[in-house]
């Protein structure tokens, strides 16, 4: 594989592991983030160099990368890298963002001879870990085809979905899923626990059937056991949500279940637990507030 001179900026829970993986498979990478502390302790277990700013740690890059929280944190990152960026370059955007945010950076980076990709992931804290992440990609054909081998350091599942923009638009769909999923469970567990059963013995029972699914085979246990810390944060998970509910609301789409689900993990937020795993939608009924 050619090894290239890699910019990875935002080196969060998602973005450290993934910076990792592009060292071990032989790119010369360069890492920055916003907190330096956090840089140099990735610096300390990985090869690469520590960048103290943006445009130093993208400057010689011929691959930007970036994974770090909302629109406004993607934009700014995007822009103070895409202006010191060489024509010929390719930025590659992990963040979860919007699909207008996606879209219209496409488009600022492509004015200046940058291509594109929007690569929101799925697979969590783990998936990073193990380097087993899916990516949901917007680009051209080409600009995928080119990209495709550098995220295969760290995603085992790539998928072209279409033009920038859409890739951010499936993760939509990736959370919209997810969210009525886990509110199913986390009634479910209630009311076995309600009823005094032996929660794995009920598990065992029913996870091959019509009722399992992987957050029943991976959270089931863990939710039963009031563990919560699974890496994909209720913050992020409010921000995925109103993004996907602004997307369902400008095509005119009333996403019920989603609204109500993101009503429910604000109660979590409100009661301090907004860097719990999502799972944590069940401390609703341990706590009371699901209680009548
Ligand atoms: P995280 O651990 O909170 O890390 C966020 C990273 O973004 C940190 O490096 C942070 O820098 C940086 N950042 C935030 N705002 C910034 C700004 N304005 N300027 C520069 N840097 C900024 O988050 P994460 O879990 O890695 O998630 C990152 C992205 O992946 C999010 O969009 C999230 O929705 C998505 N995602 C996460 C998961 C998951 O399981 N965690 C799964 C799929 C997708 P500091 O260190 O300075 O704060």
């Amino acid at each position: 594989m050619t090894a290239h001179d890699i910019a990875f900026l935002g080196l969060g829970i998602m973005g450290g592991p993934m910076a990792g993986w592009l060292s071990k498979h032989g790119h010369r990478v360069k890492v920055w983030n916003r907190t330096n502390s956090k840089a140099q302790a990735w610096g300390q277990k990985h090869q690469g160099i520590v960048a103290t700013t943006i445009a130093d740690a993208v400057k010689k890059a011929d691959i930007v990368i970036a994974c770090v929280g909302d629109d406004p944190d993607a934009r700014a990152v995007a822009e103070a890298a895409y202006t010191n960026m060489a024509p010929g370059s390719l930025y590659i955007d992990h963040t979860t963002t919007s699909a207008h945010l996606a879209y219209s950076l496409s488009q600022a980076t492509q004015a200046r001879g940058i291509d594109w990709m929007d690569a929101p992931v799925s697979g969590g804290q783990a998936g990073a870990m193990n380097g087993r992440l899916t990516a949901m990609c917007g680009a051209s054909n080409a600009v995928f085809t080119r990209a495709e081998p550098i995220i295969s350091s760290y995603c085992a599942t790539r998928v072209r979905i279409g033009e920038a923009g859409t890739g951010q638009l499936a993760k939509m769909v990736n959370q919209i899923a997810i969210a009525g999923v886990v509110q199913g469970l986390a009634e479910a567990l209630a009311f076995a626990q309600a009823q005094m059963l032996d929660t794995a013995a009920v598990l065992a029972a029913i996870s091959k059937g019509a009722a399992g699914s992987w957050q029943m085979d991976n959270r089931w246990s863990t939710m039963a056991e009031g563990k919560f810390d699974f890496g994909f944060a209720v913050d992020w998970m409010r921000k995925d949500l109103r993004i996907a509910l602004e997307a369902a609301s400008a095509c005119g789409l009333d996403l019920a279940l989603t609204k109500l689900v993101d009503s429910y993990y604000a109660q979590i937020q409100a009661e301090g637990g907004g860097r719990l795993d999502t799972s944590s939608l069940v401390k609703r009924f341990t706590v009371g507030v699901a209680k009548p």
